[in-house]
């Protein structure tokens, strides 16, 4: 598939249309980010392990039922996809506080939830990605009540799969970010990309954090953990 031009650049990725108005090739780049763009960096060769690493977990979710919206992986660096209307909400799902939630709540980094903690957040770089509930989306109407019920199912239906599918891999899966879109045919598609970009992953009997977090704090061997990553799930 040809790449045509390029419609959009985001701080991890580049979007190309195609000659089919319904495909579009993503490019994974070594940018780095975090803390909203104020953090900047490269991991080496990121692009290509995350393109790898979110191919092989799109390919396992669309095997369990789960619409996506990967078409294939072309090369190293490129997949191509079903162009979706993206919905300006991520969801993060999580099983153990990290991160943010463990500063809201008070919690201790690596408490283990009762149950599976679904959230909203509404994607706008300017306003720094402010947590919303679903009245917030329905009040801005940036997704239908039916949709919002489609979306929580299917985050759910992902975090079992992928918690189950990690724990054999020795990988505890902590939280995640998920990103629908709906296709030309109306229907609710995942997009974006899981990768230790956007998920936590820490080794199960260390409690080594395997992810982003190794950039975001300066933990250093950041590279390595990616690279661990891809070798657990290819094994
Ligand atoms: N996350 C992401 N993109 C974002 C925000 C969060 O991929 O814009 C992921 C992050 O990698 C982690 C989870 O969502 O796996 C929860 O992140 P958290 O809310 O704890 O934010 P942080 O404290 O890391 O900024």
């Amino acid at each position: 598939m040809v790449k045509k031009e390029l419609l959009y650049e985001g701080k991890a990725k580049k979007i190309y249309t195609t000659e089919k108005e319904d495909k579009l090739v993503v490019e994974y780049k070594d940018d780095a980010t975090a803390f909203n763009g104020k953090k900047k960096g490269q991991i080496q060769n990121k692009g290509v392990l995350n393109a790898e690493i979110s191919t092989i977990f799109f390919e396992l979710l669309a095997e369990k039922g789960v619409p996506t919206h990967l078409i294939e992986q072309l090369n190293e660096r490129e997949v191509l996809v079903k162009r979706l209307e993206i919905i300006p909400v991520e969801v993060v799902m999580r099983n153990i506080a990290a991160g943010s939630l463990a500063r809201r709540l008070g919690l201790e980094e690596g408490t283990v939830l009762k149950r599976p903690v679904l959230e909203f957040y509404y994607k706008d770089d300017d306003l720094g990605d402010p947590m919303i509930n679903e009245y917030h989306i329905y009040a801005r109407e940036l997704a239908t009540e039916e949709d919002v019920n489609v979306i929580k199912e299917l985050s759910f239906k992902i975090n079992d799969i992928l918690v189950e599918f990690l724990k054999a891999k020795e990988i505890d899966l902590v939280d995640f970010k998920l990103e629908f879109g709906k296709g030309l045919d109306g229907k609710i598609y995942l997009g974006d990309e899981i990768s230790p970009d956007t998920c936590r992953f820490w080794d199960s009997e260390t409690k080594k954090k395997l992810d982003k977090d190794r950039f975001r704090r300066d933990l250093g061997e950041v590279e390595d953990a990616y690279q661990e990553i891809l070798r657990r799930l290819k094994n």
